[in-house]
This record gives C-alpha cells, sequence and structure tokens, in this order.
C-alpha cells in the first residue's frame, strides 16, 4: 500500500470518528432530553394534594351548611311553640310547663348545634387556607414544568435536526472509504468506548496509555500501512 494512500484513509477515518464521536454526543443528549420528558413526580404529587384538599374542603363546607339547615328546621318549630305559649289559647298551667319545657329543651338543642356550627366554620376556614396554600403550590411547579417542557421541546426538535444532518455527513465520510476498512472501523469503534483510532504521543498509545516498541512507532509515522495498538487494537495515528 502506498502511503500517501495509507495517510488519506487515516485522515479519512479520522473525519469519520470525529463526527461520530460528535454524533454520539448529540445521541446521549437527544435520549437524556427525552428522558425528561415525563411529568416530574413532585407535580403530581402536588396535584394530588391540591384534589385532596378541595375535596376536603367542599366536605367541611357541606358540614357546616347541614348543621346550618338543622338548627333552621329546630327554630322553625320553636316559633309557632311559643305563639301557643304566650297566645293564651292554653291555661291549664301543666299543659303550659310542658309547652315551656319542650321550648326549652329545643332551644338547648339550638345552642348545642350553634357550638358545632362555630366549630364546623373554624374547620372551613382552615380548609380554605389549606386548599390555597396547595393549590399555589401546585400552580407553580405546573408553570415551572410548562416552561421546562417547552425548553426540552425546542431542545429536541434542535438535537434532532443537528443529528440527521451529522447522519449525513457521516454517510458522505464513510462513502470514502472501503467496505472492509469500515466494517473493521465499526467493529474497533463499537469494542472501545466509540473510539477506533488513537493518537500517538511520542511513543505513547493515547488510547490506552501504553508504551509502544519503536519499530512500530516508526511503521506507524511512516504511513505505509494501518498500524494498530498491540494492547488496545485501535489504528495509530501519527
Ligand atoms: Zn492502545
Amino acid at each position: 500500500m502506498l502511503a500517501g494512500h495509507t495517510m488519506s484513509l487515516i485522515a479519512d477515518l479520522w473525519t469519520l470518528q470525529e463526527i461520530d464521536v460528535a454524533l454520539d454526543a448529540h445521541r446521549a443528549s437527544l435520549a437524556d432530553a427525552e428522558s425528561r420528558l415525563d411529568e416530574p413526580e413532585a407535580l403530581a404529587a402536588a396535584r394530588a394534594h391540591a384534589d385532596a384538599c378541595a375535596s376536603a374542603l367542599h366536605e367541611a363546607r357541606s358540614a357546616q351548611r347541614d348543621l346550618e339547615r338543622e338548627a333552621d328546621d329546630i327554630r322553625a318549630k320553636v316559633g309557632p311553640l311559643e305563639t301557643k305559649l304566650y297566645g293564651g289559647s292554653i291555661r291549664n298551667p301543666k299543659e303550659l310547663a310542658g309547652l315551656q319545657a319542650d321550648i326549652d329543651q329545643l332551644k338547648r338543642h339550638i345552642s348545642s348545634i350553634e357550638d358545632r356550627d362555630l366549630e364546623a366554620l373554624a374547620a372551613v376556614e382552615a380548609a380554605e387556607s389549606d386548599a390555597r396554600a396547595a393549590a399555589a403550590e401546585r400552580d407553580v411547579l405546573q408553570a415551572a414544568w410548562d416552561a421546562e417542557r417547552e425548553e426540552l421541546a425546542e431542545r429536541i426538535a434542535g438535537l434532532r435536526l443537528e443529528a440527521a444532518e451529522e447522519d449525513g455527513r457521516r454517510r458522505e465520510q464513510a462513502a470514502l472509504v472501503s467496505t472492509d476498512v469500515l466494517k473493521m472501523y465499526d467493529r474497533l469503534r463499537a469494542a472501545h468506548g466509540g473510539r477506533a483510532l488513537a493518537r500517538l504521543d511520542r511513543n505513547l498509545c493515547t488510547g490506552c496509555r501504553i508504551s509502544l516498541p519503536t519499530n512500530l512507532v516508526t511503521r506507524a509515522r511512516g504511513g505505509g500501512a494501518l498500524v494498530h495498538c498491540p494492547n488496545c487494537e485501535r489504528i495509530l495515528v501519527a
């Protein structure tokens, strides 16, 4: 093989490797961006919490309204009894005393419901405050996620475009190399962390940092043939 031919082959392979390394980095960034497209768990948790607070508030309000309705119903019964008591139509003292006792009992009942109503109102206020805080937290996380998702979508679109362009350049560059050499290149790349070629640093292989025999270094620098590192197998580039 002529030295000039080998040197241009190595240069083509080196360019191919640069494209492949960039393509690998782009694909990794793309995979990373795509993996972050799922809604964050914290947002789902905040939404569930806000929903739970909203239904707790709904229940607290409904319980409080039930108490008011119950008190109203009893008040509605007291009115007619008092009319009867003070109306003068009943004169029998025993009957009057009985009526008074009924009214007193109903009023005690109203009073106890009013106590519970105060507690229910306090519970409604607490539930309102919880629901407001939970909704605010959910909204903050949702807005942050909306912005992040938009940014991710733009980033993904950009990376896909760049990767497609690099794919095209890769195909063009790979077409410059014979099928057999390309197969060997791909095999070495797959076996050695994406890099089939390694530069020489004096007599060191920069792929595996091993010190190489002088005759091997001389042959690699001569450019008469492809020379592989005896340790990591990579094609040595002078
Ligand atoms: Zn090596």
